[in-house]
């Protein structure tokens, strides 16, 4: 029993708490108030430099007084920590309607807590809805019938969630914002029984690693149950307890029987927002940014683009490899680094990136969650004023518009397929019209690659003037084209027609090809933008030079930087050619644009006998390469017979290319 001196000091303790709170109270109403104070100016929600001050102040005031510094530095952090969300929280656009909220797991998980948590935060109404798993979240994103899904992204413990990364490259959700958790783990049951009475533990799968040492010193049998909670206070058996997070316990009405059982006392996650558009932050907002790249694969290509967010001030706060689909020991990156897009200095930084990147899509701009989560060793966090250094850095020159325009980048865009180099030399891409037969793409192949050829072309899916003529051998000729391609050591080509055939059309070509009848389809341009793969973009039938950038645009726009333009000829009142090969076209795309340029002799003028002539003078004319229809028999061609050359004349060809 305590004494009355004793509870004579307990009560001036609660006083001085109840004390503290008032001034914890006061000290956020002024912080609103300053936020009201600077709600019409420019000034950013983050001051680092008062902040640096204010902390500087509060530590020598307390070492005055004999007090740890270090102990008020930490608490006066979380203060302003808290006190840097709540005036960004009056600055993000709110909605009155009811959010519906996606989360994947069971009620009350980490999870549904995170959710609520950042709904809170953001003073909306919440409906939140389970999923069975992180992909039908994301799908019901995506479809629209949630506006929100809150997905765990990382774990201190156990580091990121993949299955999450890989839904934010495949999938066209945007991230539009993030929050963090601290994953509690406590064991609770029906009633106050002592620990080591229980006959039966029941735990979720993810929770057995992190509590793996309190679960060795538990006598009873542990069961793995993804409901634990909820099983537990159905049984009402006092002999058996679950484990989960306190949340949970108290929602199933359980009494907590031991608190802080996983192994790891400071565990966190972090999770990411996502919706099906991006949002626009206000500039005052401290903010981050995610997005997916894919380097080149060459020496120091990772590198030259964390150089360039480096050298911008832009922070980079996570990177994260994953493979590349496709593309045995070759990775893409996610990357998180603090700017905002609706910032020209960092849409200038990801105007560099895509020219020194292959590919680039930018998941979306967020508030960031200031809370500091207690470093992992070996976890790299951001100085605490890098924010500050994106606000004042000095302006630069703003952004040029269009991606495609030469002024958005320093040198030429030069698209690696396999060894080959388009936009460097001159490359040749040589194969039949339409993949026919094995024999005849077997011996294209052969013929091509001996007269010195880069790439192997053929199509399989056809785009016919008449529904009737020959429409391609399908996935099954793309199998034969790749055959014959690995056998003959090249790359190959062919044309994709609808958006259903883009993903897998990917997996095995090395370039997807865009015809001149589909240059002006945006939904396939799009989804050409989402792949990582380049694409040969035709010049379309009446297209002008304009339209054909536009094309492009999209492209580039979507994320996909490899692009390489074709000049195949267009429609005029000249009869004499099939089409007008419009050379001239050349020196104009070399002025206004960074993408590589290659000519199409074969389609730009249907005729055989003008191919090698019109062959020379793309060259002349300062063209990146050729695309040329070579067939084995071409009079018994199954398309464009009139204009494919055989073996013999093709080897003429390239050798008069190598003469001149
Ligand atoms: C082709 O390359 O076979 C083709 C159909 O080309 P285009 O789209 O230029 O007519
Ligand atoms: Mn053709």
């Amino acid at each position: 029993m305590a004494g009355p001196e004793l509870n004579d000091l307990r009560r001036d303790l609660d006083e001085i708490d109840s004390g503290l709170v008032d001034l914890i109270a006061r000290r956020l109403d002024t912080v609103a108030a300053v936020g009201k104070a600077k709600a019409d100016t420019d000034t950013p929600v983050r001051d680092t430099e008062r902040e640096r001050a204010v902390l500087a102040g509060v530590e020598a005031a307390a070492r005055r007084r004999g007090v740890s510094g270090d102990l008020v530095r930490r608490v006066f952090k979380e203060i302003i920590g808290h006190a840097v969300d709540r005036q960004s929280a009056d600055l993000i656009p709110t909605s009155t309607a009811t959010v519906r909220v996606g989360y994947a797991g069971a009620e009350y998980s980490d999870s549904h807590l995170a959710a609520i948590k950042h709904l809170a935060g953001r003073g909306e109404d919440a409906e939140f809805v389970a999923y069975a798993g992180y992909e039908a979240a994301v799908a019901a994103v995506s479809a629209g019938s949630c506006d929100l899904a809150v997905l765990p992204i990382e774990d201190t413990t156990a580091g990121s969630i993949n299955q999450v990364y890989d839904l934010l490259r495949r999938g066209d959700v945007a991230v539009v914002g993030e929050e963090t958790w601290r994953l509690e783990r406590c064991l609770a049951g029906p009633a106050d029984i002592p620990v080591n009475a229980l006959t039966d533990v029941l735990a979720p799968a993810r929770d057995l690693e992190p509590c793996a040492g309190f679960l060795r010193s538990v006598k009873g049998r542990v069961t793995h149950s993804e409901s634990a909670m909820a099983d537990v206070a159905r049984r009402a058996d006092p002999s058996f307890a679950a484990i989960g997070s306190p949340e949970a316990a108290d929602a199933n009405g359980l009494v907590i029987l031991r608190r802080g059982i996983a192994d790891e006392p400071e565990n966190y996650a972090r999770f990411v927002v996502l919706a099906a558009k991006p949002i626009d932050v206000d500039p005052r907002v401290p903010c981050k940014t995610s997005l997916v790249l894919t380097t080149r694969h060459e020496e120091g290509a990772l590198l030259r683009c964390l150089e360039i967010l480096a050298g911008s001030g832009h922070s980079l706060t996570k990177l994260e490899s994953r493979p590349r689909p496709g593309r045995p020991f070759e990775y893409l990156f996610f990357l998180d680094f603090e700017g905002n897009v609706s910032d020209p200095r960092t849409q200038l930084v990801l105007d560099e990136l895509r020219s020194a990147a292959l590919y680039v899509k930018v998941l979306g701009s967020y508030p960031a969650k200031v809370t500091r989560v207690t470093p992992q060793p070996g976890t790299v966090r951001p100085p605490a004023d890098s924010i500050e250094s994106v606000v004042t850095a000095p302006t630069v020159a703003k952004s040029t518009g269009r991606l495609v325009d030469r002024a958005t980048r320093a040198g030429d865009t030069v698209v690696r397929v396999g060894d080959v180099l388009v936009g460097e030399g001159f490359v040749v891409m040589a194969g039949p019209c339409s993949v026919e037969s094995p024999e005849q793409i077997f011996a294209a192949a052969r013929a091509v690659r001996d007269a010195g050829a880069h790439v192997l072309r053929g199509g399989v899916f056809k785009p016919r003037t008449s529904p009737y003529a020959f429409q391609g051998l399908g996935w099954e000729g793309l199998e034969l084209l790749a055959a014959a391609g690995k056998e003959a050591g090249l790359p190959i080509v062919t044309e994709v027609m609808a958006v259903e055939q883009v993903a897998r059309m990917a997996e095995t070509a090395d370039i997807l090809q865009v015809g001149a009848r589909n240059m002006q389809n945006f939904d396939l341009l799009r989804a050409l933008g989402r792949v990582d793969r380049p694409v040969l973009l035709k010049r379309g039938l009446s297209s002008t030079i304009d339209e054909w950038l536009a094309a492009a645009e999209y492209i580039l726009s979507a994320g996909n930087q490899q692009v390489i333009l074709c000049e195949r000829g267009i429609r005029t009142f000249e009869s004499a050619t099939r089409n007008t090969l419009d050379l001239s076209a050349v020196p104009v795309l070399r002025e206004r644009t960074h993408l590589p340029i290659i000519v199409d002799p074969s389609h730009g003028t249907g005729n055989r006998r003008y191919v090698d002539p019109m062959s020379r003078a793309a060259r002349a004319v300062g063209s990146h390469g050729l695309l040329i229809e070579v067939h084995p028999e071409p009079d018994t061609a199954l398309s464009d017979a009139d204009q494919s050359i055989d073996f013999r004349q093709f080897a003429a060809l390239m050798g008069g290319l190598a003469d001149g």
